[in-house]
């Protein structure tokens, strides 16, 4: 595949732009992706089109959502075939539930390594209509996302998309792989939505709001941390203890906390 660049584009740190431009690198994250014709997929990000052209001619066609006005239009000019849909839009502000609507789409990018968690959070409530999500993100990041209760990188992002998601890291990208090069390593992860479980919390919001708040003063006993929430006989209906500490709570036992916590509220 050959590489077009945009001549004389610098690259916007407030995009978050590190283009990939190592071939090896290139072919490998679209390999995992393993994009196949009929698939609908969806990219954050092209940027300059590295993934996009290895998975246009693996599956087809895509669509793709670009923020960078210059890029977009450079994009435009790529695919004269049609085959890229481009959505010029910051992906953070998209509604994705009517982006996704009535579809089942397989989303991936090399994600602006800025907005990367807000982003993730941006698309849970669209997850139900995705199958799977492959993206490239700091690799300390990824870290988090995966880290298991008990470990010092498990948080408020390890909690909420262990929830929805099963995840895997599947393989690390040196900073050489890029250009700009980035100061940190990156990593590939693979997210599949998890079926619905039997355990769903009752309230979205205060399910989120009550593992914000108790990650938020991660060294307190979770009764100091949500007192806010729960009172002694929400954490016993809840069958956890408050002198746990939220590191220490796998996800179910937030779903129960946050069970207890909107029953009170109803
Ligand atoms: N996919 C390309 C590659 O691998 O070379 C570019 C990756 S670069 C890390 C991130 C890309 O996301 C840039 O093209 C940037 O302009 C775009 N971007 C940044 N913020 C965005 C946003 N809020 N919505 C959509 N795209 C965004």
């Amino acid at each position: 595949m050959t590489q077009e660049w945009l001549e004389g584009h610098r690259a916007r740190k407030r995009f978050g732009q590190n283009f990939l431009h190592d071939h090896h690198w290139i072919e490998r994250i679209a390999r995992a992706i393993d994009p196949k014709p009929g698939d609908e997929l969806i990219e954050i990000g092209p940027g300059q089109a590295a993934l996009t052209r290895e998975v246009i001619a693996l599956a087809g066609r895509q669509t793709a959502v670009e923020i960078d006005r210059d890029l977009a239009a450079f994009l435009r000019t790529q695919f004269p075939d049609g085959s890229l849909e481009l959505i010029e839009a910051d992906a953070l502000t998209l509604d994705w539930s009517t982006v996704l609507e009535g579809k089942r789409l397989r989303v991936f990018g090399n994600l602006p390594y800025n907005i990367s968690s807000p982003l993730l959070f941006a698309l849970l409530p669209a997850a139900h209509r995705i199958i799977d999500q492959h993206f490239m993100l700091q690799k300390e990041v990824v870290d988090r996302m995966i880290a298991a209760p008990g470990s010092k990188t498990y948080g408020r992002l390890s909690v909420m998309l262990q929830y929805r998601y099963v995840m895997h890291k599947l393989f690390d990208v040196p900073p050489g792989a890029f250009t700009p090069a980035p100061k940190v390593t990156s990593s590939i992860v693979r997210m599949v939505p998890k079926p619905e479980g039997k355990l769903l919390p009752v309230d979205w919001n205060v399910f989120s709001a009550l593992v914000a708040a108790a990650f938020q003063q991660r060294r307190k006993t979770m009764r100091n941390a949500i007192s806010d929430f729960l009172d002694e006989e929400g954490f016993s209906e809840a069958g956890v203890p408050s002198t746990a500490r939220a590191e220490t709570l796998d996800v179910e036992a937030f779903v129960r906390l946050a069970n207890a916590a909107a029953r009170r509220r109803q």
